[in-house]
């Protein structure tokens, strides 16, 4: 069974692009192995980050994403069965919400500012779909050993 679920969590620190590239690397190797599929965005010292994938799967992940000291205040934003995945292309894609346009952001949320918190799971789920629709999502390669 798919499942797709949405969490908000503020970077204990600023996150440099060398812990985004990090985490990256890490995403893409263990959920291409997990046959999980989705997307991560940060800005403003905050990310949102979208799994789909099988229901155990997704569940164990996120757990262990829960329990990272590199960031805090997780909140579960939306938790779904799905048909079919939105994210499919992307083991993990990425979004620096730093780079979307204001009109994009003001179409989802209250301010122009990124903030997945005030968004809500619904909205936030609905900017991705057009993050990913716009070809807006960088899907980085799969690593090969
Ligand atoms: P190990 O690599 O054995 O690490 C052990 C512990 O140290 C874990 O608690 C880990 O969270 C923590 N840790 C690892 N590296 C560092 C570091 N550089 N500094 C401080 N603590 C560290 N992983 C995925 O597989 N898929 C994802 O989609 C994914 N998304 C993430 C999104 C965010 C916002 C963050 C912060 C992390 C994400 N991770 C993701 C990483 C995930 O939290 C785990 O670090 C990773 O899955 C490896 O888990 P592990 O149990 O094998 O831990």
């Amino acid at each position: 069974m798919l499942v797709r679920l949405l969490y908000a969590s503020r970077a204990r620190q600023p996150a440099s692009a060398d812990l985004l590239e990090a985490i990256a690397a890490t995403s893409i190797e263990n959920n291409a192995a997990l046959g999980i599929t989705g997307v991560l965005c940060y800005g403003n010292g905050m990310f949102l980050q979208a799994l789909e994938g099988d229901r155990a799967e997704v569940s164990r992940l996120y757990h262990r994403i829960v329990a990272d000291p590199r960031h805090e205040d997780v909140v579960l934003l939306h938790f779904e069965e799905i048909l079919q995945r939105d994210f499919a292309a992307c083991a993990m894609g990425h979004v620096h919400m730093g780079r979307v346009n204001t009109a994009t952001m003001l179409r989802y949320s209250p301010h122009a500012q990124f903030d997945p918190y005030r968004s809500g799971g619904r909205a936030s789920l609905a900017m991705l779909e057009e993050l990913m629709a716009g070809a807006s999502i960088v899907a980085r390669a799969e690593r090969r050993s």
